[in-house]
């Protein structure tokens, strides 16, 4: 299968990988106002795996309004109290913010942060694997990456502490690979796995699971 190079977050494109691989489409959608929307992961790592996305084209988190950023916050809550209800778990946060894309495993570079259950640990992965990280919060922070910089972020609910790895080049799909390894599952790469049963199932049952529970 021959995946779309357009970007899939913008909204004249957004579903176009989905259609291709014959995957739900507008109910992939579990939230939208002006700014942001939420929507199931075409290829979830694991149930749950959903994404808050700016609907403007912002290169990483980082770079969006404060006004956004308080929304992204109370986003985040609404999905803790969530996944708290639904799964049982804490959630993880995870952006691989691209300065330039293809940079930092980023296939795509528009602003998503990932949401998934959390159920895996990967900071002793990722601190052997960069060492160096800051304490650093997504939403209260001022630091801006231009383009000399790409990160990894990551946050967890359980501590609610953020940090951020930076990080010059990566292999793609970097964290995702990670995810799937976390759990014992080989392959990873979301162009092979979108269309297999599991991850099919894993997308329905999450659009079963939250649909009509995530709002701000
Ligand atoms: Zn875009
Ligand atoms: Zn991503």
């Amino acid at each position: 299968m021959k995946y779309s190079e357009k970007c899939p977050f913008c909204n004249e494109t957004r579903f176009i990988n989905n259609e291709l691989a014959n995957l739900p489409t507008e109910e992939a959608i579990l939230f939208e106002n002006e700014d942001l929307f939420v929507r199931v992961d075409i290829s979830p790592v694991c149930l749950g795996h959903i994404l808050i996305v700016t609907n403007k084209h912002y290169l990483n988190f980082f770079e969006i309004p404060k006004n956004m950023k308080k929304q992204v916050e109370k986003l985040q809550n609404k999905i803790k109290k969530i996944y708290k209800e639904v799964y049982n778990s804490d959630v993880l946060f995870f952006e691989h913010g691209s300065a330039q894309s293809g940079y930092a495993g980023a296939s795509i570079d528009h602003a998503h942060l990932h949401c998934v259950p959390y159920k895996f640990d990967m900071v002793e992965d990722l601190n052997r694997t960069f060492g160096r990280f800051r304490e650093c919060n997504i939403i209260t922070s001022d630091e801006k990456f231009d383009n000399d910089f790409s990160y990894l972020y990551i946050q967890n609910t359980k501590e609610n502490k953020g940090r951020v790895y930076t990080v010059e080049k990566l292999p793609s799909q970097f964290l995702r690979k990670l995810c799937f390894e976390k759990q014992g599952i080989e392959g990873y790469k979301w162009q092979e796995k979108c269309t297999n049963s599991d991850s099919v199932y894993n997308q329905e049952q999450t659009i079963t699971d939250l649909t009509g529970k995530i709002f701000i």
